[in-house]
């Protein structure tokens, strides 16, 4: 059973249906994608960094990954994805890759088609795609069953199952599962055993305008906001307030997502803009941890952790202390901030992988679980980066 059906449930029930494995899918919501993943448009490219780092490795391999997802025969069709390329303006040299180009301002604007001030790094592969119509497609699947208006309000796991506690409009009902998979977004970390899983809400809003320059504008255009151009309209992104859970349309975000823009040398794509004309709004509200990078895996044991790891931040021996104790079939996959596009398929990839590892060595095997066949990329690859502890443990070692 998956709660939430934004982009991380959904690529959740997309890899367990490739691997032969049936999911219910439970979303408060009236409709998929209600939450953080409602936004009409969201940019297709990788985060990457100037020095090598794990988390830049992590970017281009979920990039990879989710460009071969969007190519392959059963989302194809199904997912406009407008791979128009992004030019990420920078004033710093990048050292060389294959996920993108460094170009000079003069190429730039060639490839933009509008006046770039800026040299750019340019990511021919990238573009934009509607999160709504890529969950849909990847709900679209006869092993995925999909229940809305369906809150999970509480959940106990013993070793061979979990039982929910399920709202929906009329009743409460109580569910039993083999495996509980959490990608409730902002919600991850509002049940007693999440809640050391440091989840942080942070509002954004996209403002959008209509005008007859913007048809222009061939590519999207990111530096500390973005521009995507769909004809005759622009989406401006995204402002960014931590701790606000709210989901008015603000003026002053309209301002800001405008002003971020003119920051970018990109005013021409706004010369045509009717003073008079009110941008739309569309807001969301990301779930972010403090290093901006996704939890991924089995729900740490926290009580388990405090009994036996509080002197870590003593500097014994690793062999001191015993392995550490999760609880069992809960899983977790969230935190995805404001790079969940990007890096959701290839997460729920890995966490798939090791639910077929664990269904194949648990007593409660998943009978149904046929092409769990064993792949190069594991969670423990990624353990430093994705591990739901690791700020529990940091915090521990320091003390804190
Ligand atoms: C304005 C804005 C612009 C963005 N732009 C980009 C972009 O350009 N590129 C990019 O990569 N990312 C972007 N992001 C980030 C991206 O949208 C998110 O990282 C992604 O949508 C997170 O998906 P999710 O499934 O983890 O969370 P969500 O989409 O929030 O899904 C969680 C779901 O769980 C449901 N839920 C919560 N609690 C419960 C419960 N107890 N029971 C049942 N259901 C529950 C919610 O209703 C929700 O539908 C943007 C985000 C915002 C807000």
């Amino acid at each position: 059973m998956i709660i939430g059906a934004g982009l991380a449930g959904c690529n959740l029930a997309y890899q367990l249906a490739l691997r032969g494995i049936q999911t219910l899918v439970i979303e408060a919501g009236n409709s998929i994608a209600s939450g953080a993943s409602s936004n009409p448009v969201a940019v297709v490219k990788p985060f990457v960094t100037r020095q090598p780092s794990d988390a830049h490795d992590f970017y281009a391999k979920a990039f990879d990954y989710l460009l071969r997802q969007l190519a392959s025969e059963h989302l194809r069709n199904r997912v406009p994805f407008k791979q128009c390329g992004v030019l990420q303006l920078t004033h710093q040299q990048y050292p060389n890759n294959n996920m993108y180009q460094g170009v000079s301002s003069e190429t730039a604007t060639k490839l933009a088609g509008v006046k770039i001030a800026s040299n750019a790094l340019w990511f021919e592969q990238g573009g934009w795609l509607n999160p709504k119509q890529y969950c849909s497609a990847l709900l679209t699947h006869p092993l995925i069953t999909v229940q809305l208006n369906s809150r999970l309000i509480n959940f106990k796991c013993e070793p061979t199952h979990c039982t929910l506690e399920v709202k929906t409009d009329t009743a409460t009902k109580l569910i039993t599962t083999p495996r509980l998979l959490l990608a409730n977004g902002i919600g991850l970390h509002r049940f007693s055993q999440t809640e050391d899983v440091p989840i942080t809400p942070a509002k954004g809003q996209l403002s959008c305008i209509t005008n007859n320059v913007a048809a222009s504008l061939t590519c999207v255009v990111s530096g500390k906001h973005y521009v995507i151009p769909d004809n005759q309209r622009l989406y401006i992104g995204a402002s960014f307030h931590r701790n606000d859970e709210s989901l008015h349309v603000s003026e002053i975000d309209h301002a800001s997502n405008i002003d971020g823009l003119q920051s970018m040398g990109l005013q021409t794509v706004l010369s045509n803009t009717e003073q008079s004309q009110q941008p739309e709004g569309f807001t969301g509200v990301r779930a972010t941890t403090p290093d901006r990078l996704p939890v991924v895996g089995l729900l740490p044991d926290f009580n388990f952790y405090r009994e036996q790891y509080a002197t870590l931040h003593k500097g014994y021996l690793p062999s001191k202390y015993p392995s550490a104790k999760y609880l069992p079939g809960t899983y977790l996959l969230g935190g995805f901030g404001s790079r969940g596009l990007v890096s959701a398929a290839y997460s729920a990839s890995l966490l798939a992988n090791q639910l077929c590892v664990n269904s194949a060595l648990s007593a409660t095997t998943l009978n149904s679980a046929s092409n769990c066949e064993p792949k190069l990329d594991t969670l423990e690859t990624w353990a430093a980066l994705l591990h739901p502890a690791r700020f529990f443990i940091r915090n521990q070692k320091r003390n804190q």
